[in-house]
């Protein structure tokens, strides 16, 4: 299987350290909802897991929940994000985290996400997060100053590998900055907070918290090991968060922890990546509403490769809805089939669907595969191999079609047809009227290539 390294900017052959792939996930600040940009990031993860399952591997994953020491800015100022959200809706900081962690879990369902098998909270870390920071102190990597202990990058050689950051940058000066920080990419271990800040724990550097980068060290390490294979996250994270982390860890171990960094790019909006800063988001529940299932949402997402940013657009998805559906049509042929198909075209197609997946995750090559098997003359053999096939993708194509056309009234159906009619004998006057009558009583009529599917506007 080959997987590109972000470390070392190469596809390489994957070869894990023992017979379990240890894998580390950057999971959720659950501050507030998550949007399908976040979700697009744990899809990733999904498929990652699955496709190593597939290909015989066993897995041992960890994901992080950030409940405490995410500031609202990168640059180790800003306010703590969980502290921000608890002043916003009057709730405790442990409140809003049960609250978005439980959401968070709800889209982890909807979308048939594989969960890793440890899911670990920042603040059931932190007398370990202070036992990492003393080790990197007694190892001289650390420096106090006068709101924090920090890491000292200049003493870790190779920091800023992984995004090619050059040391000598100088880095632009921020006027809320800690002027006592030796280099712009110093970050903090140890944050001091003052007597209201409702998150804190003694220290042996004072009453603080951690900063946001030591967690996913740390919880990383204790449950997986010294010896990572694979560390995971969206890109946004490439740069510091996970720079960091590198120099956190091997200072700390000695020795390379991370051998695989793989990054997620970024679902778009109008080519801006999609976050609430931005104020572009769309969540799960929203695309639910307008009529679009999270497996409409998950087929659009596997078609497009993880390392590609992603434009999401009503139109991409009412596409990638219409295709979903064609797709479960033509199965469901196969499946009323009793036809045998023969070995060796389905020896060559599990091959072909097993090279794709097993090239970096190659989805959108994988879910071509499937389309070609499924133009093949109908076999329930051809069902049963496309069925193993979504072990590795995840789209419940086992569920089959939902019918969705059973609460269309019937005169909404007769408009539609005699759209469709007027369509094929090309008096797109007519098929123009009637669709705009469809619309005006609440209906949407979506054309596809065998035909068309009636919603219901939400
Ligand atoms: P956060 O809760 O902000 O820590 O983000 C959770 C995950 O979502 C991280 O891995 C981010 O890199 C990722 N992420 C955030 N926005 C997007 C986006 N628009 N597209 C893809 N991944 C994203
Ligand atoms: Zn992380």
């Amino acid at each position: 299987m080959k997987l590109y390294n972000s470390l070392t900017k190469k596809e390489e052959e994957f070869i894990p350290y023992s017979d379990v792939v240890k894998m580390y996930t950057c999971g959720p600040t659950v501050y507030y909802y998550p949007h399908i940009g976040n979700m697009r990031s744990y899809i990733f993860m999904d498929s990652l897991r699955r496709i190593l399952k597939y290909n015989g591997y066993k897995v041992e994953g960890v994901m992080n929940i950030t409940d405490v020491g995410h500031l609202t800015s990168d640059s180790d100022t800003g306010e703590d994000k969980m502290e921000v959200a608890s002043k916003r809706e009057n709730k405790t900081p442990l409140e809003i985290a049960k609250f978005y962690t439980d959401i968070f879990m709800t889209n982890i369902d909807k979308l048939n996400i594989d969960l890793p098998e440890h899911i670990t909270k920042a603040t059931e870390y932190v007398p370990k997060m202070i036992e990492f920071i003393k080790s990197l102190e007694d190892k001289g990597y650390t420096y106090m100053t006068k709101d924090g202990l920090y890491f000292d990058t200049l003493k870790f050689k190779g920091y800023g590998k992984l995004s090619n950051k050059d040391m000598n940058e100088i880095g632009v000066a921020r006027i809320e900055e800690n002027e006592e920080k030796r280099h712009p990419f110093d970050f903090a271990l140890w944050k001091l907070v003052e007597p209201n800040h409702i998150m804190k724990w003694d220290s042996p550097w004072g009453v603080g918290c951690p900063g946001w980068h030591i967690e996913c060290s740390v919880m990383s390490t204790d449950i997986l090991g010294e010896y990572i294979d694979i560390h995971t996250g969206g890109i946004d994270h490439k740069t510091v968060h996970h720079e960091n982390e590198i120099a956190q860890n091997d200072s700390c171990k000695g020795h390379e922890v991370v051998k695989t960094w793989m990054h997620c790019a970024f679902l778009q909006v109008d080519g801006r990546k999609m976050s609430k800063s931005l104020n572009n988001i769309y969540t799960l529940e929203d695309l639910e509403e307008k009529g679009y299932s999270p497996m409409d949402f998950k087929y659009f997402v596997l078609n497009t490769h993880y390392s590609k940013p992603l434009n999401f657009t009503i139109k991409g998805i009412t596409s990638a809805k219409v295709a979903r559906n064609n797709l479960l049509k033509l199965l469901e042929n196969h499946k009323n089939s009793l036809d045998k198909a023969d070995e060796e075209l389905l020896n060559k197609y599990k091959q072909k669907f097993i090279d794709a997946i097993s090239d970096d995750l190659n989805t959108p090559l994988a879910i071509g595969v499937i389309w070609t098997l499924l133009k093949e003359k109908p076999s329930i053999d051809i069902y049963n191999l496309i069925i193993d096939f979504d072990k590795s993708l995840g789209l419940k194509l086992d569920e089959g079609i939902i019918d969705e056309t059973k609460d269309i009234p019937e005169e909404i159906e007769s408009l539609a047809k005699e759209r469709w009619e007027a369509k094929k004998n090309k008096d797109y006057k007519l098929a123009d009227d009637l669709r705009n009558t469809i619309t005006s009583k609440g209906y949407n009529v979506l054309d596809n290539r065998e035909g068309y599917t009636i919603e219901k506007i939400n």
